[in-house]
């Protein structure tokens, strides 16, 4: 066995700078930077993220051959792969952790490995803090996100993230690079969403140098406001797929600090991404709560099945026009607005009563930033079933919203724009329009848009009813 070969498996790091197992790998005197499409995959992707993958690994795949390298895929089972690849080779073999339910495979992988005489490294890449280095005072996960912020706060930019490197060293000799495997679907759906995004580690670093200073500083308010498209900092596929660390966003949030900018600002957007942090915090350390609900007591509730009312949420035709707005905003961008889809989701799970698994499985087939941890989290938020969840009780109402966060109703417009020739209070509840302004509009309800499917006072009743019906809340 020879020490010269290191063997790197990239997963969701699809970066070069601020790698750690790319910076040890990148001294050897050989290097097989290795993609694989794993199968079986414990969670496959949806379409939207095979999509963003494909594009990302081929951005990656030009980088590396920037640097003398180039990417070698393979396809099938990761244990086999890394075991035939690493014996041919006498390759040592590296890569970054992964905290979801891939951890079992990636350890029993470490283990064979090892046991056939190669060195198995594996690093902290993807999150600020590894989820078992975060515990309260008795030494238990943290479940409530407010004392986790306080507990990592103290450490956030302990660890300073790592440049590049200038160069790599080439393939072994005989082995060629394959470039990104074909794994996005052909559907006409995901061509819309080369409108939207740049995959790949330039797109995020122009993502996040767009976003820092004034746009990071102001994003208390601009958050709230679907409408704007520079609210948010739009950097999460990005980090879904590990093309900027989140050690690199800290430095970036750090730095603007440094300079002046307005640090309550910057504290917020970190409080943001820290929320990240606590959603892999949870589902390693409660990984049923991928699937089944955190909250014991709502194991039995009574969700309906409806799938005409589960279509018509995700085609975006539920007459709510905020609701319906989002729905559209995912289908054409692959992401929606954080505020719209606790919106969505609190239509689905409460006034519709469907059960928050349809919702999440949804969103992980058309988001392109769908992340186990962050969704599940966000869902059985929503639901009032989760860690740190809003009460079941509290059923955001649609039209309030729309006129707290969408004042002008643009949001709406853009999105629904058969409702664009309302007025903007109009627009937020258009079952409610005048019948002069709906004709000068040239608005018909239910024909040039759909009859509400849910009225909402007495769909959150039934909803209160459901969850009243439960023992445990009685
Ligand atoms: P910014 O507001 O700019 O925040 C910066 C970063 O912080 C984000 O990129 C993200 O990585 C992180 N972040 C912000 N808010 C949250 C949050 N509430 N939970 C976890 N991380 C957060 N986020 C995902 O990344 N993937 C998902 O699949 C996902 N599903 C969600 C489902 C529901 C029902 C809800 C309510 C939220 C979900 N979120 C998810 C969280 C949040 O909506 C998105 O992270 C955010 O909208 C991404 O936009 P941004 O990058 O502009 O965020």
């Amino acid at each position: 066995m020879t020490d010269d070969i290191a063997l790197l498996w990239l997963r969701h790091d699809l970066r070069l700078a601020d790698n750690p197992a790319l910076a040890a790998a990148a001294g050897y005197r050989r290097l097989i930077p290795l993609y694989i499409v794993e199968e079986p995959a414990p969670r496959p992707d949806g379409a939207a993220g095979r999509w963003w993958l494909e594009q990302s690994l081929d951005a990656l795949h030009q980088e590396l051959t920037r640097l003398g390298s180039g990417l070698v895929c393979r396809q099938g089972d990761p244990e086999r792969i890394l075991s035939g690849l690493a014996a041919e080779h006498g390759a040592d073999v590296y890569w970054n952790r992964r905290y979801g339910p891939e951890r079992a495979r990636d350890k029993r992988i470490k283990e064979a490995l090892r046991e056939a005489g190669h060195t198995a490294r594996s690093y902290p890449g993807n999150l600020l803090f590894e989820p078992w280095t975060v515990a309260t005072g008795s030494g238990t996960p943290y479940r409530v996100y407010t004392p986790y912020w306080k507990a990592v706060r103290p450490r956030l930019g302990e660890v300073a993230p790592q440049p590049a490197p200038a160069e790599l060293p080439p393939l072994p000799a005989g082995l060629e690079a394959d470039g990104a495997p074909a794994v996005a679907d052909r559907h006409p759906w995901t061509a819309k969403l080369d409108d939207h995004w740049v995959p790949g580690e330039s797109g995020a670093r122009s993502r996040l140098c767009a976003f820092a200073g004034a746009p990071m500083a102001d994003y208390p308010e601009s958050r709230e406001r679907p409408a704007l498209l520079e609210g948010t900092s739009r950097l999460s596929p990005h980090l879904h797929f590990g093309e900027v660390s989140p050690r690199q966003v800290t430095a970036v949030a750090l730095a603007c600090i440094e300079e002046g900018h307005h640090r309550d600002g910057i504290e917020t957007f970190l409080q943001e991404l820290v929320w990240r942090e606590f959603a892999h915090h949870i589902l390693f350390h409660y990984p049923a709560t991928a699937d089944e609900p955190m909250d014991p007591r709502f194991a039995d509730f009574p969700w309906r099945d409806a799938p005409e009312d589960l279509a018509a949420w995700q085609r975006g035709e539920t007459g709510i026009p905020l609701v319906d707005a989002g729905m559209r905003e995912l289908w054409a961008t692959g992401w929606m607005h954080n505020r719209v889809r606790m919106v969505v989701a609190s239509l689905l799970t409460k006034n519709l009563l469907l059960p928050w698994q349809r919702g999440a499985e949804w969103f992980e087939d058309t988001l392109v930033d769908a992340d186990l941890a962050s969704n599940r989290l966000g869902w059985q938020w929503a639901a009032g079933s989760g860690a740190d969840a809003a009460p079941y009780f509290r059923v955001f109402n649609p039209v309030r919203q729309a006129e707290r966060f969408d004042p002008d109703g643009e949001y709406i417009a853009r999105w629904v724009p058969e409702l664009a020739p309302l007025p903007a209070r109009w627009r937020r509840q258009p079952w409610a329009t005048p019948s002069g302004t709906a004709r000068e509009a040239g608005f018909t309800p239910g024909v040039t848009y759909p009859h509400p499917r849910v009225d909402l006072k007495s769909s959150r009743e039934r909803a209160l009813a459901a969850w009243h019906q439960l023992p445990a809340f009685n």
